[in-house]
């Protein structure tokens, strides 16, 4: 099971519930708080970075740009509130911002089966 079909499962139980009067509307909404807190993280629409594993907000930043050229050739991507980085990644940004990700946890999105 992943994530997606735990959370599909417990909406399902949470309405067997609700229907059968075994939760308090109290209990119910704490029971679909839960079932929220498992969704996964969405990326930030500017940077497309997921939040840190501290809960910190992420951030990208280039390299020098390079003596004569001027070419930014590595991203660093890293968390504002613990310092946690990516170290710098080789290219294009969204390098760093696919490492950074991938750390999150990322996996292409909930339509990718984990099992
Ligand atoms: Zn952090």
């Amino acid at each position: 099971m992943n994530r997606q079909e735990a959370i599909e499962h417990l909406k399902g139980v949470h309405s067997l519930c609700m229907y059968d009067h075994f939760l308090t509307s109290d209990e119910g909404d704490k029971m679909l708080d839960a079932i929220d807190a498992l969704k996964p993280p969405t990326p930030d629409p500017d940077t497309g970075l997921l939040p840190c594993g501290c809960g910190g907000k992420a951030q990208i930043w280039p390299s020098e740009p390079t003596q004569f050229t001027k070419v930014v050739t590595d991203y660093e991507a890293g968390c504002t509130k613990c310092a946690m980085t990516t170290g710098w990644v080789r290219g294009k940004q969204e390098n760093a911002v696919k490492v950074w990700n991938t750390a999150m946890g990322w996996k292409g999105g909930p339509e990718v089966d984990d099992d």
